[in-house]
């Protein structure tokens, strides 16, 4: 399956949400949330893929475990098609299937097994001191001119103006 440099795939709980059970343990919500919202904004086809029980098996696990997921993609602007329960099966076939080039997962066994069975993906583990920089350097390499925060596109354009203006003094002298 092609690699699409325009799909990135994030976990649910732990991730986009507290754990399992509703504990307020998960100090990265709002970030993630945010760059969810952004990455669609830029135009990123966003899955979630989580292990819970799908609609079709709602009287597995904890019940209706897919209810609570719909309701959080729905807040972030992901449509239902895009969020893939896998039953508690690991994630990495699931990634594969749908093209994603990026993984973001707060289970460090995830990104184990994405990197055995996908090279070409890139698994980030919410662990990481550094996750949201190996983020955003993943989503600007896609994008050399219109960068992800911006602040490079803010440095090219007063470039631009700083090259017209001594192009301007050099011919108008
Ligand atoms: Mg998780």
């Amino acid at each position: 399956m092609e690699v699409k440099d325009n799909v990135i795939t994030w976990d649910y709980d732990g991730t986009l949400d507290h754990h399992f059970g509703g504990q307020e343990n998960n100090p990265y919500i709002k970030q993630t949330r945010d760059y969810v919202k952004r990455l669609i904004r830029k135009g990123y086809n966003v899955y979630i893929i989580t292990r819970r029980y799908g609609p079709e098996n709602s009287s597995l696990g904890f019940m209706d475990e897919h209810l609570q997921v719909w309701k959080t993609a729905a807040e972030l602007g992901i449509r239902r098609e895009n969020v893939i329960f896998t039953n508690r099966m690991w994630k990495y076939s699931f990634i594969e299937s749908v093209g994603a080039c990026m993984h973001i997962d707060d289970d460090e066994r995830e990104k184990y097994w994405i990197e055995r069975h996908l090279p070409k993906v890139k698994a980030i583990w919410l662990g990481y001191d550094n996750w949201e920089e190996q983020l955003i350097n993943v989503v600007d390499g896609h994008d050399k001119l219109a960068i992800f925060f911006g602040n490079k596109r803010i440095v090219s354009a007063l470039l631009l103006i700083i090259t017209a203006l001594c192009l301007a003094v050099y011919l108008l002298r």
